[in-house]
């Protein structure tokens, strides 16, 4: 599947130009030429890259970049004017992942646009796996297993897991862990905290043979 990139751009000509460069390098483009129109597509799910200049009608580029980081982690490079150093500042102060300076060669920017889907492939691996030993959870697919062998959690005893995971070799107290796991209003007894520790022990250690969830006395629970 090839790349799906927006370009929002009211320069007709650059627009154009970029349009025909990205295509010949393979990837999908679609175009805005005004700040209205752009921020309605760029809401639209399915792109992988978003092309934003900040010099546009109806709805400046910093306006659109600050909508859409609300709904949207999709990856954006500012079209910046030249020596507009405060553009280039506040637009990756409000979530653009890079800027690139007009007038461009063109080999900058797909050098800058590799560059981005290479960050953000690797920000996905990092999230998506966390993992201790012969044990990984997938918070994607949410699959957790011990040595490719698959175990069945319940959401509660999931979450749980991932939160201890997230957080390797901490000793995470009852208190925060009931926190992080059952909400800060939770109103029941705090050693539910101890209740699911046994279950995933019971469900992981006891049964694969490995001690994983350790107790850290009068502290609470923690993963090596
Ligand atoms: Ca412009």
């Amino acid at each position: 599947m090839n790349e799906k990139i927006l370009i929002i751009e009211d320069e007709e000509k650059i627009a154009r130009f970029v349009e025909l460069e990205l295509s010949h390098e393979g990837y999908e483009v679609s175009k805005a030429h005004d700040g209205r129109d752009g921020l309605l597509l760029a809401e639209k799910e399915g792109w992988d890259l978003i092309l934003l200049d900040v010099m546009l009608p109806g709805l400046s580029g910093m306006e659109i970049l600050r909508r859409l980081r609300k709904v949207s982690d999709v990856p954006v490079i500012m079209l910046t004017a030249k020596d507009s150093v405060s553009d280039k500042v506040s637009g990756l102060d409000m979530g653009a992942d890079d800027y690139i300076t007009k007038p461009f060669a063109i080999e900058e920017l797909l050098a800058r646009i590799r560059a981005a889907f290479k960050r953000n492939r690797k920000a996905e691996r990092r999230s998506s796996i966390l993992s201790s030993g012969r044990l990984s959870l997938d918070r994607n697919s949410h699959l957790v297993t011990y040595d490719q062998t698959p175990i069945d959690l319940t959401k509660r005893e999931f979450i749980l897991l991932e939160v201890l995971l997230e957080n390797r070799s901490i000793v995470l107290s009852r208190d925060t862990l009931l926190e992080k796991v059952w909400g800060y209003d939770y109103m029941g007894e705090t050693n539910i905290v101890d209740v699911y520790i046994y279950y995933l022990r019971s469900k992981i250690d006891d049964k694969f043979g490995e001690k994983i969830i350790e107790t850290v006395r009068g502290v609470g629970y923690m993963i090596k």
